[in-house]
């Protein structure tokens, strides 16, 4: 059971690992956005909360944006339709610092700003981290599934390694069953 679910959380990391690399290398040349925005007015009232994720030169940025105040006056850089209208010099989004191309930061960044009126939040994750997140498990399982067939195929127990050759059903050392395959190998 705790075998099958490893194997299954591998094959879901290992399509997450190709779609980060796939996302790495189109943020190059692509900006992507996806989110969740609402705008509301309420008389001379305004009201605004925004959740974007934003893939670009090698990043993932999640914003999360609230904004509570003069109806007239919404931040001018944030998106109203699901596009950002990025102008530089706006003072309503976290200034982002660590870039990409900024070694000391590996291309991870946070800030916010917090006032009575407006609170904005960005997170800057790497896509070469997320990557290597996701290729932990598949390359565990790889290493694993690689192991077992090594030991298979020198007639070793899969679990422990002892030499089963001269051994049946059950490995001498730690007890695991021998599989019918192994059993009928001859000893050398
Ligand atoms: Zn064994």
């Amino acid at each position: 059971m705790r075998r099958r679910l490893f194997i299954v959380i591998s094959a879901l990391s290992l399509m997450l690992c190709l779609a980060c690399i796939i996302m790495w290398v189109r943020s190059y040349w692509r900006y992507d956005e996806a989110g969740w925005n609402q705008r509301s007015r309420n008389g001379s009232v305004g009201e605004a909360e925004y959740f974007n994720v934003v893939s670009e030169c090698g990043q993932l940025r999640f914003d999360l944006q609230w904004y509570r105040g003069n109806a007239i006056a919404f931040p001018a850089d944030w998106p109203t339709d699901g596009v950002s209208v990025r102008r530089p010099g706006l003072d309503s989004r976290p200034a982002v610092s660590g870039r990409y191309d900024d070694f000391g930061h590996f291309g991870f960044f946070y800030g916010s700003i917090v006032r009575p009126d407006l609170v904005s939040r960005s997170l800057l994750v790497p896509h070469w981290f997320l990557t290597i997140a996701a290729a932990i498990s598949p390359s565990v399982w790889w290493c694993k599934a690689r192991r077992t067939k090594r030991r298979n195929t020198a007639g070793l127990c899969k679990k422990c390694g002892y030499d089963l050759r001269a051994s049946k059903d059950r490995c001498p050392e730690c007890g695991t069953a021998i599989p019918a395959a192994l059993v009928r190998r001859p000893v050398a």
